[in-house]
C-alpha cells in the first residue's frame, strides 16, 4: 500500500492572484482538481471504477448486432465515466511523479495505479471484439444517434478487415510477449546500458547518452565532432546485434501486417492507424525529397552566420553566438498570452486559464521530470501544463507550444472523453502554431540583427530535425522493409542510409561515414516503424496553415478555431477539409516548404 503522505500541505504556494495588469503568476500547480486525498482515498476511488466495470461487464449477455439502441447508448456512457475516473487518477499520478521522480512515495502510488487500471480495462477488452463482429447494417444503427462518439466507434471498426479470430487474435497477443515485445527490450536492455566517454579539459568523462546529446549541440566544433564519432562508435560496436534485432522486428513486422493482416504494403498498418490514406503519405514523402534543396541552402548560410568552415555533418545543430537572453517567469508568460492575443483574444483567454487556475508548474527542479508537457486529462477540465522553465528563448517557445496543447484539448472540451484528444497526426496543431504566433510575434518586435538570426535559426533548425530528417527516416525504413525481406544484412541497410543521408544533405555537406549507423540510435525505428512521418506531417501541415494565415488574415482566425475545436472526433482527412485542405495534393506539402523557403530568404538577407 502506499504511504500516507501529507504532500500538499507542503508543497502548496498561494499567491496571491491579483487581478490585471499587475497580475502574478503561481508557479507550481494544484493538483487537487484531480481528486481529493486520492492516496488515503485510493481503495474508495478504485472501488468506484470497478463496480462500474462490473456493471459493464454483467451486460455482456445483452451484446447483440439486433439490440436496441435503448441498451446500446446508456453502456457507452457507462463506458466514458470508467474511462473519464481512470483518466483523473492516473494523472495525478502521473503528475504527482512528475513533480520529483525520486519521490517514492510518488513512485509507488503510480505504480499501484498502473497495475490496478490495466487489470480493470482488461475487463472491457470484450467489448471491442464484439463491436468489430457487428454487421454493417446493425452497426450504423447503433450508431446513429452516438452523436461525438460516432468517430471512437468507427475507428474500432475500421481494423474489421485486418482483424483475426478470437483465438487467432490471443494467440498473437500471446507470443508477442515472448517475440517482437521481447526483441524490442532486447534493444532496450542494450543501448540503456551504453556509457560513452568524451576527453573535456584533459579530464576523461563517462556519461549517458542523454548526458551525450548536449555535447552534438555544444558552442565548440571539436566536441561536436568528438561527441558524434563517441556516440557512433560505441553504436557501431554492438551493429550486429542491433541489427539482428532490427531484421526480426522487420520480419515479424511483414509476417504478422502482409501475411497475416493482408496490409498491401509495410507502411499501410500504421497509416491505417493513423487513418491517413496512403496516397497521402506517399505525396508528404516525395514533396520532402524534393524540397531537401532548401536546407542544403539554409545550412550553407548557417556555416557563414556561424562561421563554420566547412560544413559537415557535425556541425548543422552549432548553436547560434548571440549572447543570451534571460527572461523572468512572469515576462515570459505575458509574451506568450500577449503574442496568443495578437492572433485571438479566445485562444488568449483560454491559454491564460491554465495559468490562472494553477495548471501550470513551471521551474525547473532537481528530481523533476525533464522536457515538458500538456495533460489534458478529462473534457470538462482545463489541462495541466509542465515546464522546464530556466529563463531561455527556447522555454518561452517551449510555453506557447504546451499551451497550444492545452488550448487545443480545451476547444474540444464538446466532445467525449474518447474523442476531445486530437489524432495523431493533428495532434501537434495547436502546439507548433502556437510556436510560430510566438515568433512571429518576436520577430515583428525585434530590431537587432543578431537576435533576429538567432531566432530564425532555432526555428529552422528545429524544422529540419522535425520535417526533413524525420521524411527521410521513414524513407530509409521503407527501403529497409524491402531489403530485408530480400535477405539484406546490416551492413548493406548502412550503406544504403549513408547514400539516402548524403543525398538528404547534398555535395555541399561532407557526411563522415560513422553516420551510416545514425539509424541504429533511433529508437522509433524499432519500436514504432514508420512512426516518424506523424512529424513531418504535423510540423508541415503547421507551416502550410500559417501560410493560409498570412494570406487571409482574420478570416482564417473562424476556420483555424473550428479546426481545433473538433479535437478527434473527425477523420484528419474530414477535419482539414474544414479549411479546405485535401492532404493527398502535392501542392498543399509544397506550400509548407515555400515558408520554409521565405524563412531561409529572410535569414540570407541579414548576412
Ligand atoms: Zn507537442
Amino acid at each position: 500500500m502506499p504511504v500516507k503522505v501529507s504532500r500538499r500541505d507542503s508543497t502548496s504556494h498561494t499567491t496571491s492572484a491579483s487581478r490585471g495588469r499587475g497580475r502574478i503568476y503561481s508557479e507550481r500547480w494544484d493538483l487537487s482538481h484531480l481528486a481529493k486525498d486520492p492516496v488515503q482515498r485510493f481503495e474508495a476511488l478504485v472501488g468506484e471504477i470497478e463496480s462500474k466495470v462490473a456493471r459493464f461487464e454483467s451486460a455482456r449477455a445483452q451484446l447483440s448486432p439486433t439490440m436496441a439502441t435503448s441498451t446500446f447508448h446508456p453502456l457507452l456512457t457507462l463506458s466514458e465515466d470508467i474511462a473519464a475516473a481512470s483518466s483523473r487518477i492516473s494523472a495525478y499520478a502521473y503528475l504527482w511523479f512528475s513533480e520529483n521522480t525520486k519521490d517514492l512515495a510518488a513512485r509507488s502510488f503510480k505504480t499501484t495505479v498502473e497495475v490496478r487500471l490495466t487489470a480493470l480495462q482488461n475487463r472491457l477488452v470484450f467489448f471491442d471484439l464484439w463491436w468489430q463482429s457487428v454487421d454493417e447494417d446493425n452497426a450504423s444503427r447503433l450508431m446513429a444517434g452516438t452523436g461525438t462518439l460516432r468517430y471512437h466507434l468507427e475507428t474500432i471498426r475500421r481494423f474489421k478487415p485486418h482483424t483475426l479470430s478470437e483465438p487467432e487474435e490471443k494467440i498473437v497477443n500471446i507470443k508477442n510477449i515472448t517475440g517482437r515485445s521481447a526483441i524490442h527490450s532486447l534493444y532496450d536492455v542494450v543501448t540503456n546500458a551504453f556509457t560513452f566517454t568524451l576527453t573535456i579539459s584533459g579530464k576523461r568523462k563517462t556519461m549517458t547518452r542523454e548526458e551525450l546529446t548536449a555535447y552534438l549541440r555544444h558552442a565548440q566544433g571539436w566536441l561536436r565532432e568528438a561527441a558524434y564519432r563517441e556516440l557512433y562508435r560505441v553504436y557501431a560496436d554492438q551493429h550486429d546485434l542491433l541489427g539482428e534485432i532490427y531484421k526480426t522486428l522487420v520480419n515479424d513486422w511483414k509476417a504478422e501486417n502482409l501475411q497475416l493482416r493482408r496490409f498491401i504494403s509495410p507502411i499501410a498498418s500504421r497509416n491505417l492507424g493513423n487513418d491517413i490514406p496512403d496516397e497521402a503519405v506517399a505525396s508528404l514523402l516525395k514533396v520532402c525529397q524534393k524540397n531537401a534543396g532548401i536546407f542544403q541552402e539554409y545550412f550553407r548560410i548557417k556555416a557563414r552566420l556561424c562561421k563554420i568552415k566547412a560544413m559537415n555533418r557535425y556541425h548543422i545543430y552549432a548553436p547560434h553566438r548571440t549572447e543570451q537572453k534571460s527572461y523572468r517567469y512572469q515576462d515570459a508568460v505575458r509574451m506568450v498570452l500577449e503574442a496568443y492575443r495578437g492572433f485571438s483574444p479566445q485562444l488568449a483567454e483560454l491559454a491564460e486559464r491554465v495559468v490562472h487556475e494553477r495548471h501550470i508548474d513551471a521551474r525547473t527542479r532537481p528530481g523533476k521530470i525533464g522536457g515538458a508537457y500538456c495533460y489534458s486529462v478529462i473534457p470538462s477540465m482545463t489541462p495541466y501544463v509542465l515546464l522546464n522553465f530556466t529563463g531561455e528563448a527556447r522555454d518561452i517557445a517551449t510555453m506557447a507550444h504546451e499551451l497550444g496543447h492545452a488550448v487545443h484539448g480545451m476547444l474540444a472540451a464538446r466532445h467525449s472523453i474518447f474523442t476531445f484528444h486530437s489524432t495523431l497526426p493533428l495532434a501537434e496543431t495547436a502546439s507548433v502554431f502556437g510556436e510560430r504566433i510566438l515568433s512571429d510575434a518576436l520577430m515583428n518586435q525585434e530590431r537587432d540583427k543578431k537576435v533576429k538570426q538567432g531566432l530564425l535559426l532555432n526555428q529552422l533548425d528545429d524544422i529540419y530535425a522535425t520535417v526533413l530528417r524525420q521524411a527521410y527516416f521513414v524513407q530509409f525504413e521503407n527501403q529497409a522493409h524491402e531489403m530485408i525481406a530480400q535477405g539484406a544484412t546490416v551492413k548493406d541497410l548502412a550503406k544504403t542510409y549513408l547514400t539516402e543521408v548524403k543525398r538528404q544533405l547534398g555535395k555541399g555537406i561532407k557526411v563522415p561515414e560513422e553516420f551510416q549507423w545514425e539509424w541504429l540510435t533511433i529508437p522509433h525505428i524499432f519500436a514504432s516503424p514508420f512512426y516518424c512521418y506523424a512529424y513531418s506531417f504535423g510540423n508541415l501541415l503547421v507551416l502550410a496553415l500559417y501560410r493560409m494565415y498570412q494570406k487571409e488574415g482574420a478570416a482564417f482566425v473562424p476556420k483555424y478555431m473550428d479546426l481545433l475545436s473538433t479535437g478527434g472526433s473527425e477523420a484528419p482527412q474530414s477535419i482539414l477539409a474544414k479549411v479546405g485542405v485535401n492532404m493527398a495534393d502535392e501542392d498543399f506539402w509544397q506550400s509548407g516548404f515555400d515558408t520554409i523557403r521565405e524563412m531561409v530568404n529572410q535569414l540570407e538577407l541579414t548576412l
